[in-house]
């Protein structure tokens, strides 16, 4: 977007490796380089103010700079800013954040297994399946199944369970005993007239027959978000997880809640799992554990994934897995603190508050010309940009167009991403109503450059 780079932008593009970005464009592009935050809002190195709609990457659900926050996480520095959890060490607020997970979990769980990123948890994930099943004398039970346009990460392993091809292509991925099933999005994979319910039916239908090729014994786990979120924002149809759940109990397989973006309030329950309907087994966080103040991210095991694994420690002498900073005081302490805040402030009942807002908003884009579909749950919403709304054909993906839609509404002073051609919303959670209307009518306005631009 900018012609005149500043000379921090220069250096930028002299210093840096920009994840997610086409490599070969960042001069032309112009990166935006972020100087401080506050609230819902960020600023640039120019002073120019910007509505984070985003939260970041889905994950600064207290907006920027909470002043309660940033003193916990100075206390924890000055009273411990590093330990580990390695050989039976601890502190205290290690224990105290994994309590406070136990109380809040959707569905029963024991204890608690710290990482820092979302992908190290759901990697972790595997490993403890697989290790579970050895433990349980299952030495071929071992696939996993994720989705297509799932999202898990970009390790060797969540990459592979995710199922979005720009994640795998010459990165020589999915490594092999992964398996893609059907994405539930029925706008785009639904046939000519099929109902949500016939659509749902064909799905598990589906999952069955694969699940029956391949060989149930041959099948570890299976591995969802609630509500798809960097693969478009896909909100499942009503009865998907009931639909599903009873397949992989049937066949004894674990089932992985991915909880990273929709764990801790952002559909308006404590976890997205309540808000679907699904009964995960085990559960990743991250994200909005810690308000993403600091890096850190949990697996959340029941009683007898914990037991296989303590079983198969005694035989090998010691569970050989953990991370340098899983746990790291600094993100524990954070945690806590967040937690501590989205009860006091009832930050559920602030996005069970803000939500038919929300809804609303992003109900009136489906009216505009450029928009096909539109998908919303608690405050995360997404709308997928259609260049012909009747046969629901996309633009050609050369055409970049959510790209630059998201481009005019930077310059507008409001930042969304755009994932393909949806544009993702997932503002953080302490928005006011105020603020989340000025979101929307900036974005209505992008909407219309965007117009302009492809007629
Ligand atoms: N799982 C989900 C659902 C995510 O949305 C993400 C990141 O966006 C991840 C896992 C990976 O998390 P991280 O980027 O912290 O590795």
């Amino acid at each position: 977007m900018t012609t005149q780079l500043t000379n921090v932008q220069v250096r930028d593009i002299e210093a840096l490796v920009h994840p997610y970005t086409p490599l070969h464009r960042v001069r032309e592009i112009g990166p935006l380089v972020l100087d401080r935050g506050k609230g819902v809002y960020v600023y640039d190195t120019q002073g120019k103010e910007y509505i984070e709609g985003m939260s970041g990457l889905w994950c600064a659900g207290l907006g920027f700079s909470d002043e309660e926050m940033v003193e916990a996480g100075t206390e924890q520095l000055k009273r411990l800013p590093y330990y580990h959890l390695f050989g039976a060490k601890g502190y205290e607020v290690a224990i105290e954040l994994a309590e406070k997970l136990k109380e809040i979990a959707p569905v029963p769980i024991s204890k608690v297994l710290y990482s820092s990123s979302g992908s190290e948890a759901n990697d972790t994930q595997i490993k403890l399946a697989w290790y579970y099943n050895n433990a349980l004398g299952r030495p071929d039970k071992k696939k996993i199944i994720s989705r297509v346009k799932g999202y898990h990460g970009v390790t060797v392993m969540s990459a592979s369970l995710t199922g979005l091809p720009n994640n795998h292509i010459d990165f020589d991925l999915p490594v092999p005993r992964v398996l893609h099933a059907d994405c539930p999005h029925h706008y785009r994979f639904g046939l000519e007239g099929e109902t949500e319910e016939a659509f749902v039916a064909r799905l598990a239908a589906n999952l069955r027959a694969l699940i029956e090729k391949e060989g149930p014994e041959t099948i570890a786990a299976f591995i969802a978000e609630p509500i798809m979120g960097a693969g478009g924002v896909i909100v499942p149809p009503e009865g998907y997880f009931a639909a599903i759940q009873p397949i992989f109990e049937e066949h004894d397989i674990l089932m992985i809640g991915d909880e990273v973006i929709t764990g801790f309030g952002r559909t308006g329950e404590w976890f997205g799992s309540t808000a679907v309907g699904y009964k995960p087994h085990t559960i990743s966080v991250a994200k909005q554990l810690t308000a993403s103040y600091a890096p850190l991210s949990a697996v959340m095991l029941p009683q007898f994934m914990v037991d296989a694994l303590e079983s198969e420690s005694a035989k090998i002498g010691v569970f050989g897995h953990g991370y340098t900073y899983g746990g790291h005081p600094l993100g524990c302490a954070l945690g806590v603190k967040a937690i501590e805040i989205y009860q006091k402030r009832d930050i559920l009942g602030r996005v069970r508050g803000l939500a038919p807002l929300f809804a609303a908003r992003i109900a009136k884009l489906a009216e505009h010309p450029l928009i096909g579909d539109v998908r919303v749950k608690g405050l995360v919403g997404g709308v997928e940009l259609v260049a012909d709304k009747k046969t629901k054909r996309p633009f050609d993906p050369k055409q970049g167009v959510g790209a630059k839609i998201v481009g005019f509404l930077q310059a507008r002073g409001a930042i969304l991403r755009a994932i393909g051609d949806t544009i993702a919303l997932c503002p953080p959670m302490v928005i006011s109503e105020a603020e989340l209307n000025e979101l929307f009518d900036r974005l209505e306005k992008a909407l219309d450059d965007g117009e302009a631009m492809v007629t």
